[in-house]
């Protein structure tokens, strides 16, 4: 039998909905990757899933375990906090903001809100999967445009590989590759993209970079929706909050598909507490840039080929089978990145503490030095990529 999801999501109404809408998460994709993945322990090094190493700020961390009384009631009242703070500190209306246990459940409701059979979804190559996973899923074509030489999102492509796309997906910074599509490419693409499509902007690793934001684009009620997470910078991943920055009119077409879905009373409080401390994003960019740097100019003076980035992941050209490099690292229990079939050799590495980037090369020089066995394949098979 051939199923239409969208049909019948549309037919069947909002109970049905949550049934049929997958969400693709990094944690997925890392895992995938590894059924194999150990246990997560403090002696291992685990850069494989562009989490932070440091975990949540100390203000965001007091405020968690002391929100665990509070756990017993669903505290709204704490949700409806979250929203009027992040609007005041980004001169937003508060209706123009959304909070989610994570962004990816606002990014998977996009591609359903904003793109259809008729109406594609365009992505940057090598890029984060799940807008690609989600119209897969959804039976929703999906369209890869290859980076710019310069790695950012090449806009102009996206618009000349599609006349009637529904949905723009793009992540300034991009995960895999870290690096930024400037405003000036956002901006030309709200002005020539096809009438009645959506930029999704996903802002998750923004705080690492020197990128400029584009949430005012939003207050400006262009044809775009801006994610964000607490996941990244803020080192939330396991918490879970996020929040999807939106025109009321894009909003509710999110919320029809996904509905208002709550967010954990730890992590709301947490999440208050993280934006109220005003150093902890300045004090952790520069901790992530100083291990980059350092990692950089390492892997530089070893002459290992990477493509410098602007946030707390990069992509290393290994030059060779990357299931070689992968494994022979895990067996040294330094747990790296998955590659993108784009790019067969690269493999993703992010930027975990001083001490875990310091593991991280002596092993990897190691690993370089042993001889290539051409028979191991550059990429295996994902879970998500087999029922996609
Ligand atoms: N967007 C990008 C570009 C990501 O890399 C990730 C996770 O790594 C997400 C969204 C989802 O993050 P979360 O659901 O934890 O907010």
């Amino acid at each position: 039998m051939t199923f239409d999801r969208r049909s019948f999501l549309r037919t069947a109404g909002f109970a049905s909905v949550a049934a049929a809408v997958a969400n693709f998460t990094e944690s997925q994709f890392a895992l995938a990757q590894r059924p194999d993945m150990p246990r997560f322990s403090r002696d291992a090094v685990f850069i494989n899933a562009n989490e932070n190493p440091l975990g949540p700020c100390d203000a965001a961390l007091a405020a968690m375990a002391s929100a665990v009384v509070d756990c017993g009631r669903y505290r709204d009242d704490l949700t409806v906090d979250l929203i009027h703070l992040f609007a005041e500190q980004f001169g937003l209306r508060p209706e123009y903001v959304s909070p989610y246990p994570g962004s990816s459940q606002p990014l998977t409701y996009s591609v359903w809100a904003f793109a259809d059979k008729e109406r594609p979804v365009v992505v940057g190559d090598p890029g984060y999967e799940a807008a690609g996973h989600t119209a897969a899923f959804a039976g929703i074509p999906s369209i890869k445009v290859p980076l710019t030489s310069t790695y950012a999102h090449d806009v102009k492509g996206m618009v000349a590989a599609s006349p009637n796309a529904g949905l723009y997906y793009i992540a300034s910074p991009n995960n895999p590759t870290g690096t930024v599509t400037p405003r000036a490419d956002v901006e030309w693409l709200l002005a020539n993209k096809p009438k009645g499509s959506i930029v999704l902007l996903d802002e998750a690793y923004i705080h690492f970079s020197d990128a400029t934001p584009c949430l005012d684009l939003v207050a400006q009620d262009k044809d775009i929706v801006v994610l964000r997470t607490f996941s990244k910078l803020y080192g939330m991943a396991g918490a879970r909050l996020g929040l999807v920055v939106a025109r009321p009119d894009l909003m509710k077409k999110i919320e029809a598909i996904g509905g208002w879905t709550f967010c954990p009373v730890t992590a709301v409080q947490g999440g208050i507490a993280a934006l109220k401390d005003t150093t902890v994003v300045a004090k952790r960019k520069q901790l992530n840039a100083a291990a980059r740097q350092e990692t950089f100019e390492w892997l530089t003076s070893k002459s290992f080929s990477f493509v410098p980035s602007e946030a707390n992941h990069f992509m290393l050209d290994t030059k060779r089978p990357t299931k070689q490099v992968i494994d022979s690292m895990a067996a040294k229990k330094i747990y790296i990145g998955r590659a993108w079939p784009a790019w067969p050799t690269h493999v993703r590495i992010t930027v975990g503490t001083r001490d875990e980037m310091a593991r991280f090369r002596a092993a990897f020089e190691e690993v370089m030095a042993q001889p290539l066995n051409a028979n191991i394949p550059s990429h295996t098979h994902t879970r998500t990529e087999l029922f996609s």
